[in-house]
């Protein structure tokens, strides 16, 4: 069997799809489809999975890619759910130790704003407890001039002290690939840019999805025994094709989030409080760049083209400025930028809306199983419970048994270090990477993006026999793995989705588009009207995610904006350019 993901095989995966009855079909390739697909192929079961755009390009790729325990939630009493949160926190930590990295937050408390000192500090106590945090990991209070001396660019008036804990990051679209990756590994077939048009029913039961591969509009009918809705913010629309949008329906906040110059807002640590009327900010470094982000605001529009509004970015640059008085950011300093809608389900009997994405599973008169959306954090418990319920259901029908859960102990894609430390293993893999005359930092960066599976890409890297330059020789052979196994079909799924660049490394981004066109070119066959086609694409999005900073974003790039770049010159002459030095 190919366990890779590969993007040459979309149209074999979807005819084994059609082919062979699975067991469950996910629809959508969030955190919380992938997660289902890993737990219920690690199972043992025959899973599938279709994602219309790409993998993650939902929600599960415009977090703020903040894997928290849940400190939040203790305001609400929920401390199960803190509890939980902090274990599956722990876990991923175990399981992804390449993507998941320690992350100080520092929640400052002022005069005059809701919570109070001692409040904070009572919730900060319960938070170390439930996660049982070991000595010199807890969380510590700080009172004023501590809390200076630890962020001088607070605004000090008014300034009482500040909550100071220990949380963690990830790159939400690469911890959302790893998990695919793993389910692959296991024989899930999971195929992106596959449409689900509708629902296929036998006595009334849902018993498959008709599904559009949307890059060549092949229609592939699909049979599984169970179904599964994990399409997020979408999940209503899913719903309403199956008729059972009657019970509880989903309520939607959009999140935005800004990326400035590290030098233009140097924060030392993450920096996290509400802003006026109550939307959550976050203020993230993640060298070379700086991250703000809010949360919470009530949104009603297309579930499709959410957007960052002026009103967004003048309140986003107001508070932050207001905060940290020393700043002055100004519109034009934002290089880009990324709206998400988180959704959870409204309940009926008027009470507010709970936003931990805890336990419920939804289960339409056909059968059809919705799963809740909830955070990254707790995806694997969430999908341990539609999978335990999959497993059920198939029981019941025909008395076949599948074992519980094992993905607490299984490590996702990139994770397996083969019992060695991370930090054994990456010294390892510098020295192997300094053997084949990769340099310390890009080796650090692969290392980082992806884990064990860097060996993979050495591998390649090794057997490559192009002329070309180091840097470019290195970006191919990241092209090629990241089609073969991460399904990479456009330029903008590695420039956004693999590697992150457009958003914080645009300067990267700006240099590689070239590139990239004419290598992924090279390796998926794309003809003339295709490259053309993967440009317009891709201009579309950098114009979302950089055309915020004012001004036309075409002037800002740096080519003949006439053309797409592959065009610029004749492929042969494109090629050659990769050799120069
Ligand atoms: C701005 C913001 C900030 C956040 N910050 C954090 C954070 O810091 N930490 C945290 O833990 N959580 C955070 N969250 C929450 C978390 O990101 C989401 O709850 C989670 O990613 C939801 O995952 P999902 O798989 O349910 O949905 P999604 O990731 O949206 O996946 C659903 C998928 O279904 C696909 N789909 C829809 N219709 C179809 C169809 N007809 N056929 C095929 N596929 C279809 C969509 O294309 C989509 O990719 C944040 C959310 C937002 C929006």
């Amino acid at each position: 069997m190919n366990d890779g993901l590969s993007a040459k095989l979309r149209g074999q995966y979807l005819q084994d799809m059609e082919r062979g009855k699975l067991d469950v079909l996910v629809i959508g390739g969030g955190i919380t489809g992938a997660g289902i697909a890993w737990d219920a192929s690690n199972r043992g079961m025959k899973a599938g999975l279709v994602e219309m755009n790409d993998f993650a390009s939902g929600a599960s790729g415009k977090s703020a890619k903040v894997i928290h325990g849940g400190l939040i939630y203790l305001r609400q009493g929920k401390l199960r759910f803190v509890r939980e949160s902090c274990t599956e926190r722990a876990l991923l930590r175990r399981c992804a130790p390449h993507l998941v990295k320690p992350l100080p937050v520092l929640l400052p408390i002022y005069r005059h704003r809701p919570g109070s000192y001692l409040a904070s500090s009572i919730r900060l106590f319960a938070y170390d407890r439930l996660a049982g945090a070991k000595a010199g990991r807890r969380g510590r209070m700080y009172r004023r001039e501590q809390t200076l001396s630890l962020e001088n660019l607070l605004n000090s008036d008014a300034l009482k002290g500040a909550a100071y804990c220990r949380e963690y990051r990830a790159d939400d679209a690469r911890l959302t690939l790893e998990v695919l990756k793993a389910a692959r590994m296991k024989g899930a077939l999971m195929v992106n840019y596959a449409k689900v048009l509708g629902f296929i029913y036998r006595s009334g039961r849902v018993a498959g999805v008709q599904v559009e591969d949307r890059l060549t509009g092949i229609r592939y009918p699909i049979l599984a025994r169970q179904i599964v809705n994990a399409a997020g913010p979408w999940a209503d629309q899913i719903r309403q094709m199956d008729n059972s949008l009657a019970s509880e329906q989903l309520l939607l906040t959009k999140g935005v989030h800004l990326v400035v110059d590290y030098n233009k807002l140097p924060v030392r640590q993450a920096v996290c409080f509400d802003g006026p009327g109550g939307r959550r900010i976050f203020v993230i470094p993640k060298e070379p760049k700086t991250c703000i982000g809010m949360t919470g605001t009530p949104y009603q529009g297309s579930v499709e083209t959410p957007d960052i509004t002026d009103e967004d970015t003048r309140y986003a640059l107001d508070t932050v400025n207001g905060l940290f008085p020393g700043i002055r950011l100004k519109q034009e300093d934002i290089e880009a930028g990324w709206c998400g809608l988180s959704a959870m389900f409204k309940p009926e009997n008027g009470q507010s809306p709970d936003m931990t994405g805890k336990d419920g599973i939804l289960i339409s008169e056909s059968g059809l199983i919705t799963a809740r959306p909830g955070n990254l954090t707790g995806f694997r418990k969430r999908a341990m419970s539609v999978v335990d319920l999959v497993a059920k259901h198939i029981q019941d029908e025909d008395g076949t048994i599948y074992p519980p859960c094992m993905t607490d102990r299984t490590p996702i894609s990139g994770g397996d270090l083969n019992g060695l430390s991370y930090k054994r293993f990456k010294e390892m893999m510098l020295e192997q990477g300094a053997l084949q005359g990769i340099g310390a930092d890009p080796m650090r960066r692969l290392i980082s993006r992806y884990g064990s599976n860097a060996k993979r890409l050495l591998d390649i890297y090794l057997a490559s026999s192009t002329e070309e330059r180091d840097e470019y020789k290195l970006l191919r052979a990241e092209l090629i793995y990241s089609i073969e196994h991460e399904m990479t079909a456009a330029a903008e799924d590695f420039l956004m989705r693999r590697t992150g660049w457009v958003w914080f490394e645009r300067e990267t981004a700006e240099r590689m588009i070239a590139p990239v066109l004419q290598i992924m070119g090279e390796l998926l066959d794309w003809d003339e009207e295709e490259r053309s086609r993967q440009w317009r694409l891709l201009e579309d999005q950098l114009q979302m995610a950089w055309g915020l900073g004012g001004g036309s974003l075409l002037e800002r790039l740096p080519f003949d904006h006439d053309h797409h770049p592959a065009e610029l010159t004749h492929p042969d002459e494109a090629a050659e350019q990769l050799t120069q030095t």
